[in-house]
């Protein structure tokens, strides 16, 4: 999806994940729709069938669709979306049933008389019509729109309640966790007309009454909300590319020029690079179609903005390489909505990479992580379409913060890494749903390495580190100090894998430096020389601010001497020990610890990097019998000092 870019989803998802995670992902609560019962639904889609009228004249449409399911429990009533669309009749299994009002979403239910077991395949055929209507909300931008001599289709609502709009025009199960196996749909039309679809188009008859019928097949998995028609009086155009696929587009005849020339020149070139870094293009065709507005990655028949018929422009490529992500592998549901925009996202700044140079690749890359600071502390990606009131696809958050984040992993994972593993994400979640969860999973899984840190900072969790920085050479030999500035109480502190730059007269050297999780980082570097600036994150790969770079003295040796504490307190009888730590060097590395009379170490009561010559440090002790015990504190050049504590009740 692009646009000039809704959603009260369940919360199960996000409970679920704070359960499994231990996070704290802020719950809203929404009024309860039947959307609410999605995952358990109790019945597996695998096929529609429909035959739909299109009066795009009058704005209106009309038709029949077979839905055909298995039931995967015992089910004694049928999930069905449909919006604006009247039913005239509905059967389950050929016998006539009843189905319930709408809710305001268009989720309502079949009504059977004699439960369908669990196991059993059973159909659902509903006859319908209605006016073709956009979103309500103030949107207008999903649904159905009939403008500027076309009748589209666009799969989501950007302000709706819901998000997939295909309710307006298909009576279906309109959530994307479940897809249907393969698809027939045939529309009729006046004959002056020409519809697109999804898939293939298998004919393309006159009929005896005058009116055109053309039947599309899909027969790949797809989602409901990637299902669309574009019906007007288009041009049909047949573009080569290197992989012999089929690639259609539809325009009208006064856009047909610049719209071959935009595939031809830009969107060929990218199918096979997306092909050869992704995995096999997944689907039977490639197909485009010119609408007044809005671009929306439907499975094999992309709607494209005039916009993105402009050299400069990526968004067709954006919506290309949602074929791989989004439609191939779908998010399980739209809190996952990062999952398709943030990889078209970030796609677009890899095609500039691969033919303009690495600088664009860059360029579009800081514009998406200043995209994301600008929302990274509102609420997390995960779920930010639930959260975000009034926008089911949030664009700093979801597309910038998204692009950013998978920017990220490739810089540290190294492209060999990052690429294996996205295609092994890719093979592993084939035609089905994926959740971020799976995407931490298969990555794991791929790199062998622990990347919960990665995914609970940037995809659970808000905000980003804000970063001051004190620095000191001796020789060649620098340390670094950095200090993590942001409200740790509400985004935590943030573990940085990152890169740090010395510099001397032009000549620079690159050396790995990790943050942890902690308010405070010391680091020694050694460089081949002695350098007079250092530089954090010099490619600026990382969402984060510098606030200040400040050279410091490193005190001599001399001057670590003192070393002084203070202690007050009597955990035996309130639980809780407070120390005051004075030493002459601001910076640097502190431990304290308790430890009984003959020296064991108890407890590490701090360990740390510190900033400042005065500290003061409060800490809860449990289980302390009374007796003698020693407070020592070791600053991180070799100085320690102790102090004797005698407790009693
Ligand atoms: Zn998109």
């Amino acid at each position: 999806v692009l646009e000039l870019c809704s959603a009260s989803n369940p919360i199960t998802v996000a409970k679920l994940m704070s359960r499994l995670f231990g996070l704290l992902i802020p719950v809203f609560l929404c009024a309860l729709s039947l959307d609410a019962f999605a995952g358990d639904k109790g019945y597996d889609v695998t096929y529609y069938n429909a035959y739909i009228h299109l009066y795009r004249t009058q704005d209106s449409l009309a038709g029949i669709v077979t839905m055909q399911a298995t039931a995967d429990s015992n089910i004694s009533q049928i999930l069905q979306m449909r919006k604006y669309l009247a039913v005239d009749s509905i059967f389950v299994n050929g016998s006539a049933a009843s189905m319930t009002q709408p809710d305001t979403n268009g989720s309502c239910f079949v009504n059977i008389q004699n439960p369908i077991p669990k196991g059993t395949q059973f159909s659902v055929t509903t006859y319908f019509h209605g006016k073709g209507e956009p979103e309500d909300g103030g949107g207008a931008w999903g649904g159905i729109t009939d403008k500027s001599g076309m009748m589209f289709a666009m799969g989501v609502g950007f302000t709706c309640t819901y998000v997939s709009c295909t309710r307006h025009w298909l009576p279906c199960y309109d959530l994307p966790d479940d897809k249907a196996d393969s698809v027939d749909l045939t529309f009729e039309t006046p004959d002056t007309d020409v519809v697109a679809s999804n898939g293939l188009l298998v004919s393309d008859l006159l009929l005896p009454n005058g009116h055109r019928q053309f039947h599309w097949h899909v027969g790949h998995p797809i989602a409901s909300y990637l299902m669309t028609f574009a019906v007007g009086g288009f041009q049909k155009l047949s573009i080569p590319n290197s992989l012999g696929l089929p690639f259609t587009i539809y325009s009208f005849a006064k856009d047909t020029a610049a719209m071959g020339l935009e595939m031809r020149n830009h969107v060929a070139e990218a199918l096979a690079f997306f092909d050869s870094l992704y995995g096999s293009y997944p689907f039977e065709k490639v197909g485009y179609v010119l609408a007044p507005f809005g671009s929306m990655e439907h499975q094999t028949m992309i709607t494209l903005d005039p916009s993105a018929v402009a050299a400069a422009s990526t968004t067709a490529q954006h919506e290309l390489s949602h074929q791989w992500w989004g439609d191939h592998v779908t998010c399980k549901t739209f809190d996952d909505a990062w999952l398709n925009e943030g990889f078209a996202t970030f796609s677009e700044s890899l095609v500039l990479e691969r033919f303009t140079n690495e600088a664009a690749y860059w360029t579009r890359q800081h514009s998406n992580i200043n995209g994301a600071l600008s929302a990274a502390d509102s609420v997390p990606m995960f779920g930010a379409p639930s959260h975000v009131v009034k926008d089911n696809y949030p664009s700093a958050i979801i597309y910038n913060k998204g692009a950013a984040v998978l920017g990220m992993l490739r810089y540290y994972l190294g492209d060999s890494t990052f690429f294996h593993s996205l295609r092994t994400y890719g093979t592993e979640h084939a035609y089905a749903t994926a959740t971020s969860y799976d995407l931490w999973q298969s990555f794991e899984g791929s790199t062998g390495q622990d990347l919960g840190w990665f995914f609970r900072e940037w995809v659970f969790r808000t905000g980003y580190p804000q970063l001051k920085l004190i620095w000191s050479k001796q020789g060649n030999m620098a340390t670094l100090n950095y200090q993590q500035t942001q409200d740790s109480t509400k985004v935590g502190y943030f573990r940085v894998p990152m890169i740090v730059e010395g510099i001397l007269n032009g000549v620079k050297e690159r050396v790995p430096v990790w943050l942890d999780s902690t308010q405070f980082t010391a680091a020694q570097v050694q460089f081949s020389f002695s350098p007079d600036t250092i530089l954090t994150d010099p490619d600026g790969a990382l969402i984060k601010k510098i606030l200040s770079t400040t050279e410091g003295v490193t005190p001599a040796s001399s001057a670590l001497s003192a070393l002084k504490i203070h202690i007050d307190g009597n955990p035996i009888r309130d639980g809780k020990l407070s120390f005051d730590v004075d030493r002459k060097q601001s910076f640097g590395a502190l431990t304290i610890q308790l430890a009984n009379e003959s020296g064991s170490i108890i407890e590490t009561l701090f360990r740390d990097s510190a900033f400042g010559t005065h500290l003061h440090f409060d800490k809860n002790i449990k289980g302390l019998s009374s007796g003698s015990y020693f407070v020592m504190v070791e600053d991180g050049h070799g100085t320690t000092t102790a102090e004797k504590l005698s407790l009693t009740k």
